[in-house]
């Protein structure tokens, strides 16, 4: 096999929420394989740094908040003049509200749909402009299980992954031409940050166990290899596609 395919040396990949849990995997991973990484976090994401340094990868730090749009733009021609040329986006960074349909907020709505939904569509935005002036690139989005499934007491979580889903294949409709591959990597049950209540609650965490094929929780590496093949050129051809890397939840 030609292991070039999967060579992404001399790229710029930029990741969102990079700080911490599945960003962190993805970064280091993508680093990994020859990218430099600008690491996009609402704090400075000091251990992400180290883990690339150690594996002597190199990154660059963009301390940004995406629950509003206004840094998309500083997002990319930061990345752009740090390293030269966008040619991979990783749309991560997300939140979660948890309450019963009956009882959820304005806040607890619109929160999540500005991380999650909004700012990915600008950000994707203002990275295609690049990619298209450069001749192409690659945008993978972050989705979930409840891109294909409801869920429960997430209403906000579930509406934006599942727009993550819908969005994916519409941008990869409209620039697939340009040479911009959009896609999305659907996580299973991951441990990190975001499911610490789910893995702390002792009754739905023996249910999720039990209904994972794998038998365990998912890791932030095991979204790695999914992440570099989807940002190589082994994926020149794969458009509009949701990926799951869940230890088999969805084949149940
Ligand atoms: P996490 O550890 O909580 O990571 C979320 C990341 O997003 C953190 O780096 C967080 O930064 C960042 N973030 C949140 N709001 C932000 C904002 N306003 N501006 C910039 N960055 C912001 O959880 P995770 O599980 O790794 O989540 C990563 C992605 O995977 C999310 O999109 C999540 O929905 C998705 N996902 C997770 C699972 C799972 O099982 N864990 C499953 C499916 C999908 P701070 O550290 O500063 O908060």
């Amino acid at each position: 096999m030609n292991s070039k395919l999967f060579d992404l040396s001399g790229k710029t990949a930029i990741v969102t929420g990079a700080n911490t849990g599945i960003g962190q995997g993805i970064a280091v991973a993508l680093a990994g394989a020859g990218a430099n990484v600008a690491l996009v976090a609402r704090r400075q994401p000091d251990e992400t740094v180290a883990m690339i340094n150690d594996m002597g990868g190199k990154s660059a730090v963009i301390v940004a908040d995406l629950s509003t749009i206004d840094p998309c733009e500083r997002v990319i021609s930061y990345a752009q003049a740090e390293f030269g040329g966008v040619d991979i986006l990783v749309n991560n960074a997300g939140i979660i509200r948890r309450n019963d349909a009956l009882d959820f907020t304005e806040d607890d709505w619109d929160s999540v749909m500005d991380v999650n939904l909004k700012s990915l569509f600008f950000l994707s935005q203002a990275a295609a402009r690049v990619m298209a002036e450069n001749g192409g690139g690659k945008i993978i989005n972050i989705a979930s299980m409840l891109t294909f499934q409801g869920g429960i007491r997430v209403a906000s979580y579930t509406a934006s992954k599942s727009g993550v889903g819908g969005l994916t294949k519409l941008l990869a409709n409209e620039w697939a031409a340009k040479g911009i591959n959009v896609n999305a990597i659907a996580p299973g049950y991951i441990a990190t940050n975001n499911t610490a209540a789910l893995q702390a609650d002792e009754k739905r965490n023996s249910e999720i166990l039990g209904r994972i094929p794998a038998g365990r929780w998912g890791d932030p590496s095991d979204l790695g290899g999914a992440a570099v093949f989807l940002s190589s050129d082994a994926a020149n051809y794969v458009h509009g596609h949701i990926l799951a890397v869940d230890g088999g939840w969805l084949a149940r």
